[in-house]
């Protein structure tokens, strides 16, 4: 039924949900949101919003929501409720006493694409100068650690080139290791219609996804053979001659290796590694290479692979390869980012071996740059990555963890690991909404507020800064990360001297050169930025690279990578590959859309079986399975759908009732340390019906 009460007010702010970063308007009726609407004129969405962005806001209100800080005493004993002087004193003592007594490398912060960047500034500000570590990490290593390692190895910025607008110029769309129907909904709705308009569409997928039916070609190429098929496109790019020699003699290194190197990668070797026809192969590398502005959009398909790093620059080589980067109108790369803040984690500088603005941690004078602003001096050693905490910990080096909003239990790789990791340490702190797995197992739980009660800004996937502005006030007794880290700050004798996130904001400005032209004054006046945005008095660059590129000497880097086979192949003992991603009405470990009954249309997870596989394990829909890998064993319900390809099966990860990651492997790309998610040896066998 309607509520018949007046809507009070509306605030214009950012979904908190994926990557695209929609603009919605949240109506209130005094202190509960009542309905949210995309904004019409949002500049990524355009009036569009998904099911999430639109409805999932029920879990500000449910019952188990945290509302007041929890300690316990000693490992054993329940967390008990108390007070914020206490729990924040206790963090305190606990962090000064390990610091002091085992030094600052034996503590890691972890901070979250959840958060504001003006909380991730903090968070890495907090780290490097209180706990005096550069032990500091984010949840972008899980994801797209090595797109970031990638786009700034070949092209210069850890960023996309272009806009999600450039996806209405392109004549050809290649989609790479991405469902952005479910996972990027307002994309994939984008996409969808410039097809619908003409564009080609290209999709390299080992899902048959929604818009692999709507395709041209789809290469449902067999997972981990990413950087085959690419560097197959390149072949079939330079033998039939569809490179733009002006511009990679002018603006690129690197293409005689390139070329030498795929000379070997024929579509008829490749087919074999890939497991595909050839003409797929041959009917991609044609309309790439005739379109005179493609588009590559790409996801974790791309990078969540032991060598995901060489995916993204074998990808990256195609645009590249066309002319069709640095080039107003042509159209670029777009890297999906999943979490709402993912790029402005990173761009924060919640990295062990960058500071805000992607200075590296060993030049010495923004090192000393960033001492003088901060009065206190930043230890000039690269810290450690989120796997190697873990690693740290389980070896007794690591001994308390701090960890701002993420669920590392629930959603790390190798569950086991993780949880012996946590549980060697003396001192686990987190900051959570809910009890979540890791809020189970910690000393200490901060109670934080969600992102429809923050103040800040969020980062998209097109390198958009927007505003992020409270439609409520967090409940009672929940404080947002800003003031939780403060205050832990204020505890341990530490000014960190921005009260407010808009100082946050300010202070980056200041000693990050790329952000110099914003503010939260700016932003509520002109609206959204694109960095790099060095000048208050200019607009940022919406499209990168035009005159030169941000490398060392102004020339993209084309990248002659072989293919690698993957970390874990499967055998007689597990002869399937699982694949792991999202549906559609769910999210991540999936704590805020499950406490949200009105979208909860997936309720519970489910493995995707091909027919053929179903049926010579005797299983239909509905069935139950065992799913065993090296590490784990969980049992999933049977969705049997021809979706997946033979010897394939595909789960979410959004239920803790069915731990999905203690199944996934600890391995990771050899860059960047990002988790190989994508590719889990398994054996599964029907447990019943
Ligand atoms: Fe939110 Fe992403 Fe959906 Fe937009 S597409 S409403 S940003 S979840």
């Amino acid at each position: 039924l309607r509520d018949p009460r007046p809507i009070t007010g509306t605030t214009s702010t950012t979904c908190g949900y994926c990557g695209v970063g929609c603009t919605l308007n949240v109506q209130t009726r005094g202190a509960e949101v009542a309905a949210i609407t995309p904004a019409l004129d949002g500049p990524v969405n355009r009036g569009h919003a998904c099911v999430k962005g639109r409805f999932a806001h029920g879990f500000l209100r449910a019952d188990d929501r945290l509302d007041t800080p929890l300690t316990r005493s000693d490992r054993s004993g329940p967390l008990r409720r108390t007070t914020w002087a206490e729990a924040i004193g206790y963090a305190a003592d606990e962090l000064a006493r390990i610091r002091d007594r085992h030094g600052a490398q034996s503590i890691g912060v972890i901070c979250s694409a959840r958060a504001t960047n003006e909380e991730n500034y903090l968070a890495q500000k907090f780290a490097r100068v209180v706990l005096g570590t550069n032990n500091i990490d984010n949840c972008s290593r899980l994801c797209h650690a090595p797109s970031a390692a990638g786009l700034t190895r070949s092209l210069g910025f850890a960023g996309g080139t272009n806009t999600m607008d450039d996806i209405d110029r392109a004549d050809c769309i290649l989609l790479a290791g991405a469902n952005p129907t479910e996972a990027h909904p307002v994309v994939g709705a984008r996409i969808t219609q410039r097809v619908l308009a003409g564009a080609k569409l290209i999709v390299i997928d080992p899902r048959r996804t929604g818009l692999a039916d709507l395709a041209d070609v789809h290469i449902q190429a067999r997972p981990g053979s990413n950087v085959a098929v690419f560097n197959a496109l390149a072949h079939l790019l330079i033998t039939h001659g569809c490179i733009d020699r002006d511009f990679l003699a002018e603006r690129t290194t690197g293409l005689t290796e390139l070329t030498e190197l795929v000379k070997d990668y024929h579509p008829g070797r490749v087919a074999d590694i890939a497991d595909v026809p050839q003409n797929p192969l041959r009917e991609a590398g044609r309309l790439f290479g005739e379109a005179q502005r493609p588009i590559i959009v790409y996801g974790l398909g791309v990078t969540e692979h032991m060598h995901g790093t060489d995916g993204v620059r074998t990808l990256v080589n195609l645009a590249l390869l066309r002319g069709a980067i640095g080039t107003d109108g042509c159209c670029g790369v777009l890297p999906l980012r999943g979490q709402n803040n993912v790029q402005g984690a990173s761009d924060m500088g919640a990295l062990p071996d960058l500071l805000p603005g992607y200075q590296p941690l060993t030049n010495d004078a923004a090192r000393n740059r960033f001492s003088d602003v901060w009065n206190s001096p930043v230890p000039p050693h690269p810290g450690l990555r989120i796997p190697q905490m873990f690693d740290a910990a389980c070896a007794g080096e690591l001994r308390a963890l701090y960890v701002i909003g993420e669920d590392v239990a629930a959603s790390d790789p190798n569950t086991e690991h993780v949880r012996k990791a946590l549980a060697s340490c003396e001192l686990l702190i987190c900051h959570d909404l809910f009890p979540s797995e890791t809020a189970r197992v910690a000393d200490i739980v901060f109670p934080a507020a969600s992102f429809l009660e923050k103040d800040g800004t969020f980062v998209n996937f097109d390198r958009r800064f927007q505003r992020v502005r409270p439609a409520v006030a967090p409940p009672a007794g929940v404080r947002t990360d800003f003031d939780i880290i403060a205050g832990v700050a204020r505890a341990m004798g530490a000014d960190l001297g921005c009260v407010t996130p808009s100082d946050a904001m300010d202070e980056c400005a200041r000693v990050a050169p790329m952000f110099a032209g914003i503010s939260h004054r700016r932003l509520d006046l002109a609206g959204p930025l694109h960095w790099p945005c060095p000048d208050r008095g200019k607009p940022g660059q919406a499209v990168l690279y035009l005159e030169r590129f941000a490398t060392g000497d102004g020339r993209a880097h084309l990248a002659a990578r072989p293919y690698l086979p993957p970390g874990e192949a499967p055998d007689a003992d597990y002869p399937f590959v699982l694949v792991t991603g999202r549906r559609l009405t769910h999210y991540n470990t999936g704590s805020m859309t499950r406490r949200t009954p009105d979208i909860d249309l997936t309720p519970r997870e489910s493995l995707d079986l091909h027919p053929h596989d179903a049926a010579a394990m005797g299983v239909q829909t509905g069935g139950t399975v065992e799913v065993r890998s090296r590490r784990g064993t969980v049992c999933l319900t049977v969705t049997v759908t021809d979706d997946t390809a033979p010897g394939t099966a595909f789960c979410d990860f959004h239920f803790p009732h069915a731990p999905v990651n203690t199944l996934t492997s600890a391995r990771t790309d050899e860059d960047t340390g990002c988790p190989e998610y994508k590719i889990t040896a398994v054996a599964i066998r029907p447990v019943g019906r």
